[in-house]
């Protein structure tokens, strides 16, 4: 530390971490460490590098002889030493000390032990199209844990609690026997008299309103809002309002989002919607128009371009009447219409019919053929091929197949039979 000038290094970093300007007071570097940190704490689902390093801008700004320092010639003047010593503290340490370690509304945890996170409660929450498409809000009724409202979770009406007697406070039981010949066998479990709390409560001192289970019942409300756009499996959470319990920081309740299926709309690749629509033979070749009832009850009418033909199975989309992005709902997917082309039925033509038909389509290629042509080929019927009987066919191949398979491997082990074949 003697005899060099540091160079000079960063000395913004910690600012920015802080999120204050260089200017900032104690008070406001204060306030603004609280806030970061509550919201980045391990416990709450933070980043623990995150959190760590708020500690350390904040250990460093809060010393006026480090900040000092810092200021004039950044973080690595603090490494050499400078600054008397850097930064060995325990981030933990350094949050606890601003909160005393009830930060987290459970209190009277210790310096150094870390608070539980209670369970986050998830529930499956089933959507229409419908609504992902135009958004809503459900108001939904739930049951939870509340910390008892009359004792503050203390159980009892002093506020005292003693330490069990049957575990000594440890919530949990040794026990021991013998099972054979200097074998001992040991067997651990939950304290029956105090259930595990490693605490008791004297019958008297029972609080009236939880019977000093510390937590009561409690419905609630919630509203949850269904955001135009949101897709299916997504997750809608509201944070800390799982059961409550003492000395435990409470879970989330977390609504996953479930698609009810739509009998007309298919919504895929994202945000692009799907549907289907049967065209009759006379539409697909002369133009049709109809009207599609869309998610919000808008009427679109489709139609086709002057002499276009629709091929069976044929897809064509309208930009925009897609379902809408989630967050930028003025901005939407593609409508995408697959169409299907419905043939007449067998014998619906007459003969004469035919020849009017053809007259205007493109001539049949089969009349090509040459009555020479025509003498070298051999008479078949076509039949018609129901699913069913494909199904038998395939299978009776199948068992085919396994037989020859079989009369294959006589074949190899009886030389008989290669003799006559060579
Ligand atoms: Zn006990
Ligand atoms: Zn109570």
């Amino acid at each position: 530390m003697f005899g060099r000038v540091p160079k000079k290094s960063d000395n913004t970093k910690f600012y920015e971490v802080l999120g204050v300007p260089k200017s900032a007071s104690q008070d406001e570097l204060k306030k603004a460490y609280k806030k970061a940190a509550i919201k980045n704490h391990p416990d709450k689902g933070g980043d623990p590098e995150k959190f760590k390093e708020l500690a350390h801008a904040y250990e460093v700004l809060s010393d006026p002889e480090k900040r000092d320092i810092y200021d004039q010639y950044g973080e690595d003047a603090l490494k050499e030493g400078m600054g008397g010593g850097g930064s060995s503290h325990n981030p933990f340490d350094i949050f606890e000390s601003f909160f005393g370690g009830g930060a987290f509304g459970g209190g009277g945890s210790s310096r150094g032990r870390r608070q539980k996170r209670g369970e986050d409660v998830v529930h499956a929450l089933k959507v229409s199209l419908e609504e992902l498409y135009n958004g809503t809000a459900k108001k939904l009724s739930l049951s939870r844990n509340a910390i008892c409202s009359k004792c503050k979770g203390k159980g009892s009406k002093s506020g005292a609690s003693s330490r069990c007697y049957g575990c000594q406070g440890t919530g949990m039981k040794i026990t021991t026997r013998q099972i054979g010949l200097g074998m001992i066998q040991q067997m651990q479990h939950v304290c029956p008299e105090c259930r595990g709390s490693g605490e008791m409560i004297s019958d008297r001192d029972r609080c009236p309103q939880c019977k000093g289970n510390k937590v009561t019942q409690e419905k609630k409300v919630l509203e949850v809002h269904i955001e135009k756009g949101m897709r299916d499996g997504q997750k809608i959470t509201f944070e800390g309002q799982a059961d409550e319990a003492p000395d435990t920081i409470t879970g989330d309740i977390v609504f996953v989002l479930e698609q009810k299926k739509h009998p007309k709309f298919d919504r895929k690749f994202g945000d692009d919607l799907y549907v289907d629509h049967n065209l009759s033979l006379t539409e697909a070749l002369c133009g049709f128009q109809f009207a599609l009832t869309h998610l919000d009850g808008r009427q679109l009418l489709i139609k086709s371009n002057p002499g276009e033909v629709i091929k069976p199975g044929q897809y064509k989309a309208i930009n925009d009447e897609g379902m809408p992005h989630h967050q930028r709902p003025f901005m939407k997917g593609k409508l995408v219409i697959q169409f299907h082309v419905i043939f007449p039925e067998s014998g619906v033509f007459s003969p004469e019919q035919c020849r009017k038909i053809e007259s205007i389509l493109p001539m049949r290629p089969s009349k090509h053929l040459t009555d020479m042509e025509l003498d070298d080929c051999e008479e078949t019927t076509l039949h018609d091929v129901g699913a069913e009987e494909v199904k038998r066919r395939k299978e009776r191949q199948h068992r085919h197949r396994e037989a020859y398979d079989e009369d294959d491997d006589d074949d190899e082990s009886a030389p008989r039979v290669q003799c006559a074949q060579q």
